[in-house]
């Protein structure tokens, strides 16, 4: 008698807490059109099911037109799934109606304010789950919330596409245009930021750095964003400076301080390797041997004891010594104001580097010959672009492939990069599902 007594007192409990549950998502997760039925566990008692049917009266909206039309007939029930609640799975159930629009002049299924197509989450947790996955990897944040890769990436890509849709271009003055690599180094990918000095976003990301692929850039945003641009910075790969020319030949155009240290980096880091394996075949003492971070960090940012065997290392007559002393002595040149100073710098420069016989820093200086007019570009801009803009944007982009580790295809790392830095603008949500 006893035990059954408990049963009812449970049984009538987890009714209440139903309707309870019922209560509170009218109040955050409410639609006109719509009503939540019923609420009960799943026969394995791992998920709650909250049955959901059309208001009395209602009309259903074509997914095509937007527009209420006459119904037709009615699918069988679909499961929505809902952001956890307490450990468990959340699922709206709902027979899908199909339409008769005459608009359409087709049968067509409904569509449903907290679904998006055939997606099998709902709007609000889709955003929710894509809200995580900015601050965690997309696996961690299938495996905080108990759900798979896979959601979470139909989460960020429902989200994306929503706000690649709906973002204001507005006008743009400033826009750097970077390169980065993937798929273990062998492809590049473009991108191009907006650099203004109260905006920095990603803007556009083409799946190589061709110039057919950068062509696309130019398309998706419009002559008009396009003819407004005032500054573009880039480095010297050539699709880039010929587009550019073409399409923002009113635009100062400016090689930018990183991309230069960068390329000189790794001529520099030619010539060592280079001489290290020559070394070695000669049998001579590895002394450059580990030598790669100390001649590739600019010297004040070495530790001491790095500093020591940086000291001894620059005493050998070495190839790699003479290169790293001409890459030091570049660095003098981000110190000018004047272009004029620096453009005298700058040669006298080239021509001590061309003597040095040294191939890699030869080909660096014939290139900052033929680009020197965009490079002194930078001197003539500096004070109106803040410079480094594109390299912290770069790290960005990096840190967010790496968290992206798993993801091979360039559409996952497309959505992955535009998710994190394109900052656009979220769909809207009834409620605030933090
Ligand atoms: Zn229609």
């Amino acid at each position: 008698m006893a035990s059954r007594g408990i049963l009812v007192v449970l049984a009538v409990t987890i009714f209440h807490f139903m309707l309870q549950l019922i209560t509170i998502l009218n109040r955050c997760h409410r639609f006109p059109g719509f009503v939540y039925q019923q609420a009960r566990f799943s026969s394995d008692h791992k998920s709650i099911e909250i049955a959901v049917r059309p208001r009395k009266g209602s009309k259903a909206i074509c997914s095509r037109c937007h527009q209420p039309a006459p119904g037709y007939d009615q699918l069988a029930e679909r499961r929505f799934e809902f952001i956890p609640f307490w450990g468990f799975l959340v699922f709206l159930l709902y027979s899908m109606r199909r339409v008769d629009c005459r608009r359409c002049q087709a049968v067509v299924v409904e569509e449903v304010p907290w679904g998006d197509g055939k997606r099998t989450l709902t709007k609000a947790y889709m955003l929710f789950l894509a809200r995580w996955a900015r601050r965690l990897s997309w696996k961690e944040t299938a495996e905080a919330f108990r759900t798979s890769w896979d959601k979470v990436f139909d989460a960020v890509e429902h989200v994306v596409t929503w706000g690649l849709e709906h973002r204001v271009l507005g006008q743009i003055d400033a826009i750097g245009v970077d390169e980065i690599q993937y798929a273990r180094g062998h492809k590049y990918l473009t991108l191009v930021y907006q650099i203004d000095l109260g905006v920095t976003r990603l803007l556009w990301i083409g799946k190589e750095r061709t110039i057919e692929s950068f062509q696309g850039f130019f398309t998706a945003m419009g002559k008009d964003v396009i003819s407004k641009i005032v500054f573009v910075c880039s480095d010297m790969w050539e699709p880039y400076l010929k587009l550019i020319r073409e399409h923002c030949s009113e635009a100062l155009h400016i090689l930018d301080r990183f991309h230069i240290v960068a390329n000189m980096n790794k001529a520099l880091d030619n010539v060592r390797a280079e001489e290290t394996s020559r070394m070695k075949r000669e049998g001579r003492a590895p002394v450059l041997r580990k030598s790669r971070w100390l001649l590739l960090r600019r010297s004040e940012n070495l530790g001491t004891d790095q500093h020591f065997r940086l000291r001894d290392l620059l005493r050998y007559n070495l190839k790699t010594v003479r290169a790293y002393l001409l890459k030091e002595a570049f660095q003098q040149l981000w110190e000018y104001n004047s272009p004029v100073w620096a453009g005298k710098f700058l040669d006298e420069w080239c021509r001590q580097t061309m003597r040095s016989r040294i191939e890699p820093m030869k080909k660096i200086a014939r290139s900052l010959r033929n680009h020197r007019e965009l490079i002194l570009n930078y001197f003539r801009a500096q004070k109106l672009l803040s410079s480094g803009v594109v390299e912290g944007l770069n790290n960005k982009a990096k840190v967010t492939m790496r968290k992206s580790y798993g993801f091979r295809t360039y559409r996952v790392l497309e959505l992955a990069l535009y998710h994190s830095l394109g900052k656009l603008p979220e769909p809207d949500s009834t409620h605030d599902f933090f």
